[in-house]
């Protein structure tokens, strides 16, 4: 088998929803695995939805994931330019190519017109009634009208269109790698544009010219297209061309399992569905995984999970070992729930299996735009001390501010039912105790607050709660020692004292 080429082929109309993240993966998961190519191609002929920014944001995406193109705009390759906007004048003499062969027509209507048909054909009972073998022998196009009114409206109409010949009675079936064979019974079919007014072509003319031109053996793409497709396959057929093999992947679901994920669900289920933040000005900002805190590994892992499975339990995978199981045999048909709960697990176990030197990197830059001024050493302790309770980078500060500022109020409660007045000499005496430790260490904190306990006979109850809320002023937080150990010496001194100081004061307020 020679090796695959294979392309994801997004239209730049805004930011990469995570569907097409998933398209992308496959494709490259296939391509590696084959020893193939993996190919971007801008699919920017509808100028219309034309949006500025979104191409940049495709390929940063894609480079954060490490799905880096082999070929595409940018990134080099001989089967070039690959945005079809800088292809534009390949693709009339194919669709000419077809007129001449009576597999495609010339069509002259105004959208009066069609919308006349559509009127005319309702009236008959036909209901959303397409310009097809039923159709089009009524209409303005090269079939109905004369050799010369032909070629009078070429010369004069700039406006006109060609569209596809669908054979009548026939059935077009197809192999889909996912779907095994599907078809398509030909009548019901419409006649689609393959070059439209402006000269331009449609996505169906410019998408398999490209695909055969850049010689892509397998496409492998959105379910949204399985319609499309049989419309592909009658124009391979129409040139005479070698149809790539198709697989269309499975729907993602909402997280409710009803429908399709979109756009709006991730405001509204509060995730993410964009991998980058998507903000334009005058328009909707979305968020994104990379902006919520996400890995790109635990992206990656759980999107690979969306549609297909490896056929046991196992569900931790690295990019390069995905490379290796693939395998598009085990592509469901059925749509894929995005679940929430399983994405924020999946980013947990990938956080914990980051080095907290590599975590301490993400979080300096996290702490600067938030004006927190530390260093990498710091971080570094930070981050493995915490790394065990966030589900999302972005959830370090917020669980682990104290780290950075001494609390600025406590739990009330705690205090309440915590802090006993009479215990306040044995905390001045351990705040006594600790200025004189010459190891400021967790094993040394935790022997000496141990031993503090047992001598005067007191409970870890009495204790331990208010050491930690003097500390963070929650109850939550990691392991009490090592936070003293991180917090060092003099700052805990300065927090204790100022704790105990404020607890002494709320009891005694309380019970005057
Ligand atoms: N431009 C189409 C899209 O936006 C490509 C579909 C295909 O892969 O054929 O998804």
């Amino acid at each position: 088998m020679s090796k695959p080429r294979v392309r994801f082929a997004p239209s730049p109309t805004g930011p990469l929803h995570i569907g097409g993240v998933r398209t992308a993966l496959y494709n490259y998961l296939y391509a590696k695995q084959n020893g193939g190519t993996f190919i971007l191609r801008i699919e920017d002929t509808d100028q219309n939805r034309y949006v500025a920014g979104a191409e940049d944001y495709i390929k940063e995406a894609l480079e954060w994931f490490g799905l880096t193109p082999d070929e595409g705009p940018g990134y080099g390759g001989g089967y070039g330019p690959y945005r079809q906007s800088e292809r534009k004048d390949i693709y009339r003499k194919y669709a000419e190519q077809l007129v001449a062969e009576g597999k495609a027509y010339y069509s002259f209507d105004t959208s009066e017109e069609l919308t006349q048909m559509r009127t005319d054909m309702e009236a008959k009972g036909v209901h959303s009634a397409k310009y097809n073998y039923l159709t089009r022998g009524q209409m303005k196009n090269s079939l109905t009208l004369s050799a010369e009114e032909v070629n009078n409206r070429l010369a004069s109409d700039t406006n006109y269109t060609i569209r596809l010949n669908i054979p009548q009675d026939e059935v077009i079936t197809f192999s889909d790698s996912v779907r095994e064979q599907v078809s398509f019974q030909s009548n019901e079919l419409d006649d689609k544009i393959i070059l439209k007014g402006d000269g331009m072509p449609t996505y169906h003319l410019a998408n398999i010219v490209d695909d055969h031109l850049m010689e892509i053996t397998h496409v492998i793409r959105g379910e949204e297209w399985l319609s499309s497709t049989p419309h592909h396959v009658l124009m391979y057929r129409f040139f005479g061309w070698d149809a790539p093999t198709f697989a269309h992947l499975p729907l993602i679901l909402k997280p409710t399992g009803k429908g399709k994920l979109s756009k709006r669900d991730g405001a509204k289920f509060g995730f993410p569905v964009f991998p980058l933040e998507w903000a334009q000005e005058g328009e909707e900002t979305y968020a994104g995984f990379r902006e919520d805190g996400y890995l790109p590994e635990a992206v990656i892992n759980f999107i690979a999970l969306l549609g297909w499975n490896p056929g046991n339990d196992e569900e931790m995978f690295s990019l390069e070992e995905l490379v290796k199981i693939f395998d598009p045999k085990r592509i469901v048909k059925s749509g894929a729930r995005f679940d929430v709960e399983k994405s924020k697990w999946f980013n947990q176990q990938y956080i914990i299996k980051t080095p907290d030197q590599e975590l301490a990197k993400q979080l300096a830059s996290l702490a600067e735009a938030k004006g927190i001024s530390t260093d990498i050493s710091y971080l570094t302790s930070f981050a493995g001390l915490m790394k065990e309770r966030v589900e999302k980078v972005s959830e370090f500060f917020d669980g682990g501010g104290f780290f950075f500022a001494a609390p600025a109020e406590y739990d009330e409660k705690t205090i309440k039912k915590k802090y006993k007045v009479e215990n306040e000499p044995h905390f001045r005496a351990m705040i006594g105790g600790m200025k004189d430790m010459g190891q400021f260490t967790a094993n040394a904190l935790e022997s000496y607050v141990k031993d503090y306990i047992s001598d005067n006979e007191l409970s870890f109850g009495q204790i331990f709660p208010i050491l930690r809320l003097s500390l963070s002023g929650s109850m939550a937080g990691p392991d009490l020692f090592e936070t003293m150990e991180l917090l060092g010496q003099q700052e805990v001194l300065n927090r204790m004292e100022k704790g105990i100081t404020y607890f002494q004061n709320y009891k005694n307020a309380a019970n005057a």
